[in-house]
């Protein structure tokens, strides 16, 4: 994949994300990594009104903008720090999603409720609240890449991270999805989730076939 189809393809994930009501305004930042470089929001833009020129090349390892860009998004560190930590990770998706921000309010883990949410993102994270675009919201968010690939900000939002855009961009929709069922079960009572066996006979191996063929329908 060439620098170009990157910037395309974040164009197009950008413009699900907020028609999908994952962000507002100017809210929330993606990423995509290509040959030691990501590829980030631009400040202060909308995430669908970003032109594929627009998104801004940062080198990983020096953190030096290499185009003649844009300023970066205010949590270009968080973005960087999770690309040096782990170098698995090729995509970054950082959302306000609704149901998840009024989730992470209450306090609790985010327990694994059902298959698509057990196959695709398994344990999620929760990173109490941290001042946004600071240092320390990138300090405190790095030390779970290497533990789970969503993350809840405690009174901000959500961070998901996968291999490639669409992966990232699906987590993030299904771990919105998994806080709206949480929050209508919680309603009436407390709500049963999938217990550790449940859990662990989705995310074996077998499942590798499972998770592969949800991917393909959600093109
Ligand atoms: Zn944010």
């Amino acid at each position: 994949m060439s620098s170009a189809a990157i910037r395309e393809e974040l164009c197009k994930y950008a413009r699900k994300t907020v028609s999908n009501k994952l962000v507002v305004g100017p809210g929330g930042n993606i990423s995509a990594k290509h040959e030691g470089k990501m590829y980030l929001s631009p400040s202060g833009f909308a995430l669908d009104e970003i032109e594929p020129e627009q998104w801004v090349e940062v080198d990983i390892e020096s953190g030096d903008i290499t185009d003649i860009g844009l300023r970066p998004s205010s949590e270009v560190l968080m973005h960087l720090y999770a690309y040096r930590a782990n170098p698995n990770i090729g995509a970054i998706v950082h959302t306000h999603p609704p149901y998840c921000i009024a989730f992470t309010l209450v306090e609790t883990e985010l327990p694994i409720m059902f298959p698509d949410q057990a196959a695709l993102v398994g344990k999620t994270l929760y990173v109490p609240y941290v001042l946004p675009t600071t240092d320390k919201l990138a300090d405190a968010y790095v030390e779970t890449v290497n533990k789970a690939s969503t993350v809840l900000l405690g009174n901000h939002g959500l961070v998901t991270t996968g291999r490639n855009l669409r992966e990232a961009y699906y987590r993030t929709e299904v771990v919105e999805e998994s806080a709206k069922i949480f929050l209508i079960a919680t309603a009436i009572r407390e709500p049963k989730a999938l217990t550790k066996e449940e859990f662990e006979e989705i995310a074996s191996l077998e499942s590798e076939a499972y998770r592969i063929q949800l991917l393909q329908k959600m093109k």
